[in-house]
């Protein structure tokens, strides 16, 4: 096995052992991108100047390298978006996830490729060009957390961090046949995330195994005094929860979700792994989730008002990229004008519309009060059953190209995942087949807020009963 194919918890096992071996990962996984990323396109920025060492800081990550969502900010290391607005920004800052990687000790190590500025379900909006499926270079990695993904499947990252505001860690994850976890709102800081839907988006670890994933979030979780909307909820060790069997769990099965829409093939897969938790000792019930037909509708009000003001920071004056002009008002039309892309254009000029004098009511206070519905939907749920499962996108991945001139068809990748944001609960995907074109398949582990426990418990339980996890893409 080469050092780059190891998961985090073997690569913490092997330093434990050779702690002299540390240069070595970082440098074996530096040459793995140097071959095979001109293919993948996984790294937007990596440059193993600023994959520093840090391996002398003691802590459950000690020289491990860990890749992240180039929209979560890094200091002294250009942060883009993926968008030509902010090329050439650096922050003078880390965020809180870098802060506390570095402080467990981990190697701060590429800034990964995505959609710009988060907005899209396949890797194909970012300014430096798409992102490809290490299953199948023909074919999306999905989005927008499309490089974190491809690069842990692809084996150009050990682990990665994505950001997740309608799906963009749990879908990616789906596609590349990896593990991707959005926590409950509030359980990991936003602090120095790029802010895309405030009261929608969430870090998340992008893992290859369910266990990988429980030591990130152990590293990733807890309060933040720099983040208003961070949640003070004790924290557990969510390793703890990987043993645990799942005799007795109650699981839900939404009739909403196995519809007309839903792949045939990932449809099989999702109910096979179901049988298997049931073989494990798990019930199933079928529940109903009834508002979730309107999430789509909602999600496309709620975060592109949100994304819209979020945005309005970005003219030119104070960051990245500046068209000069003459005179003030050209110079923000055509810094804005040329910075964004086509999709974040539009987003800003839907959420203007739908937060503007006379529509408010009509769309975005409308939007909210479904919102409400939707999360009500989970919590009578959770009443029945402490888990609810589904897919995660309704097909497996889909080629490059095949969307991008269908904005409504790219929209409904994430008819299973935007629920989850918008209720606030935190959601896995868990890699469970493969369809017949040879491309991942994934289910969707869905518990109510702060319950990730219970997730990767599950998850763990599954895992251990399937190879899913251990099948590596050729490249
Ligand atoms: N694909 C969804 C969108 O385009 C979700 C993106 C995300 O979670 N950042 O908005």
């Amino acid at each position: 096995m080469e050092l780059y194919e190891l998961t985090l918890k073997q690569a913490q096992e092997f330093l434990a052992k050779n702690p002299n071996r540390k240069d070595e990962l970082t440098k074996t996984l530096a040459d793995r991108i140097k071959q095979v990323d001109s293919k993948l396109n996984t790294y937007i920025n990596f440059d193993s100047k600023h994959a520093q060492k840090n391996g002398d800081v003691k802590g459950p990550l000690s020289g491990i390298p860990v890749s992240i969502k180039d929209n979560i900010v890094t200091r002294d290391w250009e942060t883009t978006c993926a968008s030509k607005i902010l090329k050439g920004f650096v922050p003078p800052y880390d965020a809180t996830v870098i802060r506390k990687l570095r402080e467990a000790g981990a190697v701060i190590f590429g800034k990964c490729n995505m959609d710009e500025f988060a907005f899209g379900s396949s890797c194909e909006t970012s300014c430096f060009g798409p992102t490809r499926n290490p299953w199948n270079l023909d074919f999306v990695p999905g989005g927008s957390s499309g490089g974190s993904a491809a690069a842990v499947a692809g084996r150009t990252a050990i682990a990665a961090l994505g950001s997740d505001t309608g799906g963009s860690i749990r879908q990616p994850a789906s596609f590349c046949g990896v593990v991707g976890l959005k926590p409950t709102y509030g359980r990991v800081s936003r602090y120095g995330l790029v802010a895309f839907g405030s009261s929608l988006d969430q870090i998340g670890p992008i893992t290859r195994t369910v266990e990988d994933s429980a030591i990130l979030l152990n590293v990733l979780a807890g309060h933040d005094e720099k983040d208003s909307t961070s949640a003070n909820v004790p924290v557990p060790d969510y390793t703890s929860f990987l043993t645990k069997s799942v005799k007795g769990l109650k699981i839900g099965l939404p009739k909403e979700y196995f519809v007309k829409g839903l792949d045939p093939e990932v449809e099989k897969a999702v109910k096979q792994a179901t049988s298997v938790l049931q073989d494990l000792g798990a019930s199933v019930t079928e529940i109903s989730l009834p508002h979730m037909k309107y999430a789509i509708a909602v999600y496309y009000v709620v975060a592109v008002a949100e994304a819209s003001s979020n945005l309005g920071r970005f003219d030119g004056v104070e960051y990245g990229f500046r068209h000069e002009s003459s005179n003030l008002r050209d110079m923000y039309f055509e810094t804005r004008n040329q910075g964004f892309g086509a999709e974040a254009k539009r987003r800003i000029l839907l959420g203007t519309f739908v937060l503007s004098a006379g529509y408010y009511d009509a769309y975005y206070l409308k939007g909210l009060k479904v919102r409400t519905l939707i999360k009500q939907d989970f919590d009578q749920a959770f009443q029945k059953v402490a888990l609810v499962l589904g897919p995660t996108a309704p097909t497996p991945p889909f080629r490059i190209g095949e969307k991008m001139s269908d904005p409504l068809s790219m929209y409904l990748s994430d008819i299973y995942t935007i629920s989850a944001n918008l209720a606030g609960v935190p959601a896995m995907n868990v890699p469970c087949g493969f369809s017949a074109a040879g491309l991942p398949i994934g289910m969707q582990l869905t518990a109510k807020p702060f319950d990730e426990g219970t997730i990767f418990r599950a998850g763990s339980a599954y895992e251990s009963a399937t190879k899913w996890h251990e099948k590596v893409p050729k490249l």
